[in-house]
């Protein structure tokens, strides 16, 4: 299947010319048209890194989100300082001709102020590493309580990492019906307890 047939709108195709990409992953194939339904289900998926998981379920993001708003509705959490950055920036390729688009990333070993600053302009997705979320959260230096969509990426890592209590902590501060988008590349015990948790008869994909 091609990009266009998966429902993706103009300014997110011209994105996706820019990139180069060609062809939709396994994973984009079956993620992006289910996320794109109008009715918004959870979704559990067991994919690797470098699957093209990004785009999975950031294309759909980027395509339900409002942009005209500059409402926080879109929050990723993610293990590492340096997956933040690079979902961060791949998610500004993706919507580089989605005019009013502000992502911004947060995570620790950085200036705490500058992170506040850059969320205050307006940013509708977060990208973030969930101890320096909690840290903001309880500083009233963030609002996340419009959000629509929620992603645990790398969750497996995620608990590995210990980030149970920050996860739960962050959660408790988004709307109970929103989605929730978890991808794994392994589903012990921890992560299938998790989704449990949060998320709402999710649909489950592998690939
Ligand atoms: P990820 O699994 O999200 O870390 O993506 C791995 C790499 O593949 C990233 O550099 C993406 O930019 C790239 N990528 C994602 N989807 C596609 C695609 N459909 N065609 C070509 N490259 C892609």
């Amino acid at each position: 299947s091609t990009f266009q047939e998966l429902g993706l709108n103009e300014d997110l195709l011209k994105g996706i010319t820019d990139l180069g990409f060609v062809k939709p992953s396994e994973v984009q194939q079956k993620a992006i048209p289910l996320l794109l339904e109008g009715e918004d289900k959870d979704l559990v998926a067991l994919a690797q890194t470098g699957t093209g998981k990004t785009a999975a379920f950031g294309f759909p993001m980027l395509q339900k989100i409002d942009i005209a708003s500059r409402t926080t509705q879109g929050l990723i959490l993610s293990p590492t300082r340096e997956l933040c950055l690079q979902i961060t920036n791949e998610l500004k390729a993706y919507g580089k001709h989605c005019k009013g688009l502000n992502v911004v990333a947060i995570y620790g070993g950085s200036s705490i102020s500058d992170q506040a600053r850059a969320v205050k302009r307006g940013a509708q997705i977060i990208v973030a590493t969930p101890g320096r979320m909690k840290d903001m959260i309880s500083r009233n230096m963030v609002d996340i309580s419009k959000i629509q969509y929620s992603v645990l990426d790398e969750a497996d890592e995620m608990l590995n990492m210990g980030f149970k209590e920050d996860i739960t902590d962050i959660l408790s501060h988004t709307p109970d019906d929103k989605s929730t988008w978890l991808f794994s590349a392994t589903m012990p015990k921890e992560v299938a307890t998790i989704a449990k948790k949060f998320m709402y008869d999710p649909t489950e994909i592998t690939v």
